[in-house]
């Protein structure tokens, strides 16, 4: 992540604490380096990826500004659960706030337990350390009840920025459906107030359809990967399905779309980021927020291939659109109350569905291991491990559990265990 125009006056306009931020920059710059810019014969169409990276403080923080000077507004998101496209219809911006850094963890351990989830910390640790232009950029935060560490983050987080909280349900009953259509509801009218913009079927039909396009690209992105060999490394595709949670959706479908022209070709002439033979692995479980980059560059520097990601930053998130065919704003807002409570977070129980998926993924993305990872202290996915390990056993698929943070302190000790087990596949 290099710094190539000069946003220094930006960043101090919006409070950043320019020296900490500077330092940010540094480590992620130096990061991106060696997980992504030191593959070799990386598919061109990453070239725009690497841009928007590289500006990711810079630009695309300038583009936001520019939007809310158009009158439009900008909704900080952190889950799954929070329909970007109620967002987009109100003419107005919708961003994933970055929860992948231990950069304010200090900060953050001054409100929160110290064994708090590392994803938590990060954002708090975000705001309170300064370093992030997103959240000061925000108009307003959406949260949700999802994990207990999560909801009563939220209640701290609220002192410190206007954070608007819905109650997403914990199991998948008609009385939570019920609930959960009547929480997008209430999310709807605070969006209207905020943006003072009325969501109407009209414009509400045009945002279900480009988040559609996005998933769709993102889908084919997915099927590519299928391969043998697979014409992109996980890295790259993690960091795609990183970075959609930040960039303008109709210009991120494009390239992605572009970017999949080009593996087509790839996988027609048999090109691939690794040899056809080398093991093929899934990731299973907790998000991966950028920049958590960490266990991906370990499987993949040991010479395995990432093919799937069953986890937010993945096929959790793209698996299932809204229907288009609702008329009226109300048909619209149902479809996507249903689509948005198929998400299977570990958050529900019972969570069955997600033990499906894992072992379907195992399966069609021809897979020879699982890695399951978990942040520490996140009870949902830690405790749901169990359950995927003897689903995972039924159908013969070996897995690797791992629990780790952000920081760099355990890397020696997982490079282990991720070698033993490459070489135990093999
Ligand atoms: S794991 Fe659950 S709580 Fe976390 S982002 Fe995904 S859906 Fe939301
Ligand atoms: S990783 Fe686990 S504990 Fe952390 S926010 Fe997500 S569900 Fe909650």
């Amino acid at each position: 992540m290099s710094k190539k125009k000069d946003y220094t006056a930006m960043w101090k306009d919006l409070g950043i604490d320019l020296a900490a931020h500077d330092g940010l920059l540094e480590v992620l710059s130096s990061a991106y380096g060696e997980v992504f810019l030191s593959q070799s014969d990386r598919p061109k169409g990453l070239g725009y990826f690497d841009l928007l990276v590289s500006e990711i403080h810079g630009r695309r923080i300038e583009e936001l500004l520019e939007a809310k000077k158009r009158g439009g507004k900008v909704f900080g998101v952190f889950c799954l659960y929070v329909p970007e496209e109620i967002i987009l219809a109100a003419d107005s911006v919708c961003v994933g706030l970055c929860a992948g850094a231990d950069v304010g963890t200090q900060h953050a351990e001054q409100v929160l337990p110290r064994n708090t989830c590392a994803l938590i910390k990060s954002f708090v640790g975000f705001k309170l350390a300064r370093v992030c232009p997103y959240f000061e950029t925000c108009d307003l935060l959406i949260g949700e009840t999802t994990c207990d560490g999560k909801k009563k983050a939220y209640e701290i987080f609220g002192d410190f920025q206007e954070t608007f909280v819905m109650e997403v349900p914990h199991t998948k009953s008609a009385q939570a459906q019920v609930l959960w259509r009547s929480e997008i509801q209430r999310l709807t009218n605070k969006i209207e107030e905020i943006s003072g913009k009325e969501i109407t079927a009209g414009n509400l039909s045009e945002s279900v359809k480009t988040v559609n396009a996005k998933r769709r690209a993102l889908q084919r992105l997915s099927a590519l990967r299928r391969a043998r060999p697979s014409p992109i490394s996980g890295r790259d595709a993690l960091l795609i399905n990183q970075v959609q949670f930040y960039d303008d959706p109709v210009r991120f479908t494009e390239k992605l779309n572009a970017l999949c022209a080009e593996l087509t070709e790839r996988v027609a002439e048999g090109t691939g980021v690794a040899p056809a033979a080398a093991p093929r692995i899934v990731v299973s479980g907790c998000p991966m927020a950028a920049p958590n980059w960490k266990v991906p560059f370990l499987v993949e520097k040991n010479g395995a291939t990432i093919v799937a990601e069953e986890s937010c930053v993945g096929e959790r998130g793209t698996r299932n659109l809204v229907a288009e065919d609702g008329e009226t704003r109300d048909d619209l807002l149902d479809r996507i109350a249903d689509r948005y409570l198929q998400v299977d977070c570990a958050c529900f129980t019972p969570n069955t569905e997600r033990l499906d998926h894992v072992v379907e993924m195992a399966r069609d993305y021809e897979a020879d291991g699982v890695v399951h990872y978990a942040l520490q202290f996140c009870a949902p996915y830690t405790i749901e491990a169990y359950k995927v390990q003897k689903a995972l056993e039924r159908e013969n698929v070996p897995l690797l559990k791992l629990e780790t943070d952000y920081s760099m302190e355990d890397a020696a000790q997982l490079d282990t265990r991720v070698q033993a087990f490459l070489e135990m596949l093999e």
